[in-house]
């Protein structure tokens, strides 16, 4: 589905992203994982034609998307941070709501309050639903475990299996490795720039190298 092949991505000099190549097949989920700074979120922001990459390309069923614009990036059923007010054309107002507060119950409570008041983890439930009205066949997570706790970190989790098992492929880009790795298929793992390792998710879950620098064990 979306298959990354040799980008280099820079910041004035700086060389952000390395040779990276990549792929994400339909269906799966798979996840990026890497320390702060390690180019995650540059690889999300190149992929949805927010950042270029000078070299390589960029394929999304088969189409090179590394140099169409963003808007039209989400037009073929990429999504990372929504634009524009796509949604479910087939449903009522209400339906498309309801669709959306079948996986966010929380947000059905809050319909009224101002967003800037829900939680941390009801923040990042909105983001989830308001990402999903584009109807993405393959959405792009950025952190969603950032900043909550451990319990509505699992919920978020649960919820992007949910997501998932209807049809929905993921790429996630996580600093909690052991969350990212216990529901992705596959997984890669990026150091200052650089793809160091890939390999099944309950592969890396037992790597050596990967316990002793994203798991702390
Ligand atoms: P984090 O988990 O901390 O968000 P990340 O893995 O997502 O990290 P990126 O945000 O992709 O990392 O950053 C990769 C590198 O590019 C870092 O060295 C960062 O300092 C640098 N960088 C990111 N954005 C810019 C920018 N706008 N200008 C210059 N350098 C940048």
């Amino acid at each position: 589905m979306l298959k990354v092949t040799n980008a280099n991505v820079f910041y004035g000099k700086i060389h952000a992203i390395k040779d990276v190549s990549f792929e994400v097949n339909d269906g799966e989920v798979v996840a990026l994982i890497g320390a702060n700074g390690a180019g995650k979120s540059t690889i999300l922001r190149t992929v949805s034609g927010l950042l270029r990459s000078r070299t390589g390309i960029i394929a999304f069923d088969g189409k090179n998307i590394g140099t169409m614009p963003a808007h039209k990036i989400v037009n073929m059923g990429l999504a990372q941070v929504p634009e524009g007010r796509r949604i479910f054309l087939q449903m009522t107002v209400m339906e498309n709501l309801e669709m959306i507060f079948s996986h966010f119950p929380r947000l059905k409570e809050r319909v009224k309050q101002l967003a800037g008041t829900l939680s941390g983890g009801e923040q990042q439930m909105l983001a989830m639903g308001r990402a999903l009205m584009s109807h993405p066949r393959l959405l792009m997570m950025d952190e969603p475990s950032m900043g909550l706790s451990p319990i509505l970190v699992q919920e978020i989790f649960n919820i992007i299996q949910e997501i998932n098992k209807e049809g929905t492929t993921v790429l996630l880009v996580e600093q909690n490795a052991h969350m990212a790795l216990s529901i992705a298929s596959r997984a890669y793992v990026l150091e200052t720039g650089n793809i160091i390792k890939e390999g099944n998710a309950a592969d890396l879950l037992r790597d050596d190298d990967v316990r002793k620098a994203y798991l702390g064990n």
